[in-house]
């Protein structure tokens, strides 16, 4: 482990973002990701260890107009607890239920899942899904600076992302969907339970009659980074889930993975996964 010599722990924003930067920090949320991955020697700590959790505009869950802001320090615990999450951003909700254990739920953020950028992330599926944009601020020339990005824009890699190292995350904002948004997440690990997405899923429409409109895909662990799925989509949108529009959806979603074999999955396996899982969800829009 390498020597942290200085711990701070900012009280606003604007104390944190002069943190920032003056260079060499690590941020610590909730601590799940930075912790294990400091002791299996894949994060470096650098000089100033910064825990954010004093910091009050990083947290709370609030509808602002029709939009869902949600702090950066929120938990998987207080995403799950939350009335408004539940019932307006259920896809969110879902991937929260099916994310690691109580112990690790209440101590893990979403801030930190998105900065972590792991491709088996689980609240990113729901965050594309639902469109999301990442709040970053930083100050840069001495002045505190906000700026909006689009999650698809945002993730760039395992564990990379367009946050710069002066820049703290400070919230997700989730345009509410439209009226009769349905939406369903699937979760595929190797265990039963507290594991890392081998595959995931998520899946919404608005249902007008039997025809599907406002279709939107994305799938995780099956590319560098989470991604939302355009010809699946496009296959489904404006149609009934029948058979023919069932089979060109799989196709598509065959065209659009890129997945590797790692420790929790081979290739192969994660294809077979997403075209057997996407079938069993696409005929539950059709029987349902
Ligand atoms: C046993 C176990 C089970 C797990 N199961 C799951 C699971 O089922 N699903 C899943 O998706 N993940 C899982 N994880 C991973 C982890 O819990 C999540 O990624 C979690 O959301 C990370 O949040 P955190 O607050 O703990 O982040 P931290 O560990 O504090 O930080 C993660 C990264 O984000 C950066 N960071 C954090 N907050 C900010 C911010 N506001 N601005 C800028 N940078 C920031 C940190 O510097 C670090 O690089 C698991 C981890 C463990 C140990």
């Amino acid at each position: 482990m390498d020597a942290i010599q200085r711990y701070v722990a900012p009280v606003s924003l604007d104390e944190a973002a002069e943190i920032l930067r003056a260079g060499n920090v690590t941020v610590l949320a909730g601590g799940t990701d930075v912790m294990p991955q400091t002791q299996a020697g894949r994060l470096r700590f650098q000089p100033v260890l910064m825990n954010v959790r004093r910091v009050p505009e990083l947290r709370g869950i609030a509808l602002e107009g029709a939009v869902v802001r949600i702090g950066a320090l929120v938990t998987i615990t207080e995403l799950l607890e939350s009335p408004l999450v539940r019932e307006r951003l259920n896809l969110l909700w879902q991937s929260c239920d099916h994310f690691a254990s109580d112990q690790i739920r209440n101590a893990a953020t979403i801030g930190g899942n998105l900065c972590n950028a792991s491709p088996a992330g689980d609240t990113l599926v729901p965050l594309l899904v639902l469109d999301a944009q990442v709040v970053l601020a930083g100050k840069p020339n001495g002045t505190l600076a906000t700026r909006r990005l689009p999650l698809a824009g945002f993730l760039t890699g395992p564990g990379r992302t367009l946050r710069a190292a002066h820049e703290l995350l400070t919230a997700v904002e989730i345009a509410l969907p439209p009226a009769g948004f349905d939406s369903e997440y699937f979760k595929f690990g190797t265990r039963p339970a507290l594991d890392i997405a081998a595959i995931s899923i998520g899946l919404g429409a608005v249902r007008e009659g039997r025809v599907l409109r406002d279709v939107r895909v994305a799938f995780g662990a099956v590319a560098p980074t989470p991604v939302r799925a355009p010809r699946v989509e496009a296959a489904l949108e404006g149609r009934i889930a029948d058979d023919a529009a069932i089979e060109a959806a799989l196709e598509a979603a065959a065209d659009e993975i890129h997945p590797i074999s790692d420790i929790r999955a081979s290739d192969w396996y994660r294809r077979e996964m997403v075209r057997n899982m996407l079938q069993r969800m696409l005929c539950d829009v059709r029987e349902g």
